[in-house]
């Protein structure tokens, strides 16, 4: 069902058949770091599997509101919660065509897991970029413009040359952008920190030259 990916030294990306969806983990000597933390709480309980790799505290960051990247933070609580300041207002906003969605494709137990979700707002929040320090481990959240959404956080990891870059990377379908006229400039922005290994939130992790084919092809 799910399954891990070792993309560098403490830096994971774990992948779902569902929705074909990344999630990410960053591990430092203090802390470990969460990007994103699935669609409902029966897949957030899953990816807290992270207790196989890390046991020490860990902190999430949400790369935006869409429901398949939060509604799963309960079960990591009680925990820090990182997330672009316009993040909060637009979380839930897709609950009901979700439930609806899974519903008419038959798949009432993830409608129901949705309904049930508790909405967990960020605590921390970010405007244009913000480091932090996992131990021996620094890892940035930037912000790089309007592009999937208008709240939209990558999680740049220099060390190992990874980049987390949520829903503005896809890799197994045409990525779905919310701002057509600044998704490249946001996309260049990624690119410009040099990453070996951008990681998408849906599909698999792709090189830089994959991310460049994906500007041409849209511009
Ligand atoms: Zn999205």
């Amino acid at each position: 069902m799910a399954r891990w990916i070792e993309l560098g030294e403490g830096v994971f990306a774990r992948r779902y058949e569902h929705l074909d969806q990344t999630l990410g983990l960053v591990v430092g000597a203090e802390r470990c770091l969460v990007v994103d933390t699935g669609g409902d709480e029966v897949q957030g309980a899953e990816f807290a599997a992270i207790r196989e790799i890390s046991t020490l505290p860990w902190l999430v960051v949400l790369t935006h509101a869409h429901f398949d990247h939060h509604f799963g933070t309960k079960p990591f609580l009680p925990c820090p919660v990182w997330a672009h300041e316009r993040c909060e207002a637009a979380m839930g906003a897709d609950r009901d065509e979700w439930v609806e969605t899974f519903h008419r494709e038959h798949k009432h137990v993830l409608a129901e897991r949705l309904v049930e979700a508790e909405l967990v707002p960020p605590t921390h929040t970010l405007t244009a970029e913000v480091t932090l320090d996992l131990g021996g481990r620094i890892v940035t959240l930037l912000h790089p413009g309007p592009g999937h959404t208008d709240h939209d956080v990558a999680v740049d990891v220099p060390s190992a040359g990874v980049l987390f870059a949520g829903d503005l990377v896809e890799q197994g379908a045409p990525p779905e952008v919310g701002h057509p006229t600044d998704w490249p400039r946001a996309v260049d922005r990624l690119l410009a920190r040099g990453p070996g290994t951008i990681v998408p939130g849906h599909g698999e992790p792709v090189d830089a030259a994959f991310v460049r084919r994906q500007l041409v092809r849209r511009s």
